[in-house]
């Protein structure tokens, strides 16, 4: 049967073909085992020796699987798929190439591998592109049965399939690959916020000049004390310190000098004190300390440890720098913060009252 010569390819159908194959990024690739099955499974059906999956890329056809030769690719001017894709809902079938006009002297029937024998079934797209064929061959003139056609179509369906399947796998990897790409941005984001709230609320809750807690960071601390009834049934100590004389310092000094001592009480009171007190600074030259489970001896050894720090810096410091503390612990039924608070006010008023630089504790 000789078959009549068909139009060439238009370019459109040309570039349509490319981007198809392009997208797929299919040649070039390794062996597949699925594809070597179905080249197998197309001989076998079709009794000749050898099959392929061929892909006509610009200037060649690729052989993504071949059964029975050796080729990986040819040129694509001498290539019989070149032909059955012009026609892509056919199987192209040349049952003997010495006979066929188009094909007698093309190099693949006249040397290696002596094709006589050529069923082609072309592999199409949802879009109706046809990339290549599946195609069985014979040195021998031959025949296919109206079933072995059929097969050969449905073989280059499962082909399409395969090849689509790649292109889902393609696209699913890169949105992988996009997603966890947005979720370390997001992380990052979300990190980056997390610091900044951290450091504004830092900000908010703690003084500039010492980094002890501000009044509205003890009023924080009061307000969670009290919603977590942290309080109750505790053993805790408050001190309340006040600077002695500093209206002297500040006057004689000025006020910057004023600010370092405030600098250097704060140093001190975060060295006496441990890990789970708060310190903060209440007012202008008075501050607070709150110390959990630590009973009144406790606490007065934390105190005097502060009074002592300071006189060691003495050198460092205009003037001599001393503190008056007042001094209130919690006791079983009486564990309310602010009661406690007000007693520790008292017993600092005490203090001063007997001379300063003391500590002192409210008595019963
Ligand atoms: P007392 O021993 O009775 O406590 O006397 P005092 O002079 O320490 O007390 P007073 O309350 O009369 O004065 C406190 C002074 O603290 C007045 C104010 O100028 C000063 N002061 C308050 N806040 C600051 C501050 O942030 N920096 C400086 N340098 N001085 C401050
Ligand atoms: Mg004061
Ligand atoms: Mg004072």
């Amino acid at each position: 049967m000789v078959s009549a010569e068909l139009p060439p390819i238009s370019d459109a159908d040309e570039r349509a073909r490319l981007d198809a194959l392009e997208r797929l990024h299919i040649l070039d690739t390794m062996p597949e085992q699925a594809y070597e099955d179905l080249v197998l499974l197309a001989s076998t059906i079709c009794g000749t020796p050898i099959a392929l999956v061929s892909l006509i890329d610009r200037d060649r056809q690729w052989f993504k699987a071949h059964q029975g030769t050796e080729l990986t690719e040819t040129e694509r001017s001498i290539a019989f798929c070149g032909h059955a894709i012009r026609r892509p809902d056919e199987v192209m079938v040349v049952p003997d190439a010495h006979r066929d006009p188009r094909f007698a002297g093309n190099p693949l029937v006249v040397g290696e591998p002596h094709v006589r024998f050529y069923a082609g079934a072309p592999l199409v797209t949802r879009d109706g592109i046809a990339l290549g064929t599946i195609c069985v061959l014979d040195d021998k003139p031959h025949q296919l049965t109206p079933q072995q056609t059929a097969a050969l179509s449905a073989i280059a369906r499962q082909v399409m399939h395969l090849l689509e399947l790649r292109q889902t796998n393609d696209e699913l990897k890169r949105l992988a690959a996009e997603n966890a790409r947005m979720t370390r941005q997001l992380l990052g984001y979300q990190r980056e916020l997390e610091e900044q709230n951290a450091e504004l609320a830092k900000e908010a809750k703690h003084d500039a000049l010492t980094g002890l807690l501000n009044r509205s960071g003890l009023n924080k601390l009061r307000e969670l004390a009290m919603a977590s009834r942290w309080h109750q049934g505790r053993i805790f100590s408050v001190a309340v310190i006040d600077l002695d004389h500093f209206k002297r310092i500040n006057d004689t000094y000025g006020h910057a000098v004023g600010d370092q001592v405030l600098q250097v009480v704060a140093e001190e009171i975060r060295r006496a004190t441990r890990g789970g007190d708060y310190a903060g600074r209440f007012g202008g030259e008075e501050f607070v300390v709150i110390m959990p489970d630590t009973p009144t001896a406790g606490a007065r050894t934390v105190m005097e440890r502060l009074r002592k720090g300071l006189a060691s810096r003495a050198g460092e410091l205009p003037d001599a720098v001393t503190v008056s503390i007042g001094l209130a612990s919690s006791r079983p039924g009486m564990d309310d913060p602010d009661t406690i608070f007000r007693h520790a006010d008292q017993a600092l008023y005490l203090a001063k009252n007997k001379g300063r630089d003391r500590v002192d504790v409210l008595e019963d």
